[in-house]
């Protein structure tokens, strides 16, 4: 089996303040050493302070969103440029709040993961199935589907992507996709890659949906599941740090 470095992602969402951000990015530094790789997606008004922040350290950092174009008239969008200028390692792409709530499409989300990458920046693409699609037995075919058009627009640098499996129904709710729940859907999502790709054995699939200290080490020892992205738990210090831990 393919050994994959774990790695752990907060998306902090529209949370924080200046004072709130500096006293958690510090409990993080004293937290360290993490075992696997970790990073914060922040509010892009708080990225240039998280640099200063993390320069030096071995965590990175990372946005939320990123336009599909490179720059011009398009009030209030930020670039993957500018992202990368803020030192962005990651962007989350596709969320399933951005699908609903900003009408995002999969062709948009998968414009979104090449312009990032185009930049250097990877993306995190977000795939996941609402409650009643889960209901209705389309879980498998509505995340291929979403990946499937990130995959066709990233054509060979599709590899270079991170995927996360987050079904919206376990997101900031407090249920979870049970272990095997997610096993099952990520090694769909592993197999689809690596047909793509030929490098699906490599690719990181992160879990995200509601991931707490006390369920993060029975998910993340599950065979395709390669770390999570965390919502809700990765603004208080103790609980991130302990699902680092748990990784
Ligand atoms: C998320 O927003 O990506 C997420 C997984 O949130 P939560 O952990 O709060 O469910």
């Amino acid at each position: 089996m393919a050994q994959r470095r774990k790695l752990i992602v907060g998306n902090w969402k529209m949370h924080g303040s200046r004072a709130a951000n500096a006293e958690l990015l510090s409990a993080l530094l004293a937290g360290r050493p993490y075992l696997g790789d970790l990073a914060v997606c922040v509010p892009a008004v708080y990225l240039h302070e998280t640099a200063a922040a993390l320069a030096g350290s071995d965590l990175r950092w990372g946005a939320q969103d990123v336009s599909e174009h490179a720059q011009g008239a398009y009030t209030g969008e930020v670039s993957a440029a500018m992202l990368a200028e803020a030192g962005c390692r990651y962007v989350i792409v596709g969320h399933s709040e951005r699908r609903a709530y900003h009408a995002e499409s999969d062709e948009l989300v998968a414009a979104k993961a090449q312009a990032a990458l185009a930049k250097g920046v990877t993306p995190i693409v977000c795939v996941g199935e609402t409650l009643a699609q889960r209901e209705a037995g389309e879980t498998e075919t509505v995340v291929k589907r979403q990946l499937s058009a990130v995959i066709h627009r990233l054509a060979h640098c599709a590899a270079e992507m991170v995927v996360a499996y987050e079904p919206v129904w376990a997101i900031g709710t407090g249920r979870t996709a049970s272990p095997e729940q997610a096993q099952a859907v990520h090694a769909v999502l592993r197999a689809q890659l690596h047909a793509a790709t030929g490098r699906g054995a490599t690719m990181k699939i992160l879990y995200g949906g509601s991931v707490k200290p006390d369920n993060a080490a029975t998910l993340f020892a599950q065979a395709d599941i390669d770390g999570g992205l965390i919502g809700g738990a990765s603004l208080k210090a103790s609980e991130f740090i302990a699902i680092a831990r748990a990784a």
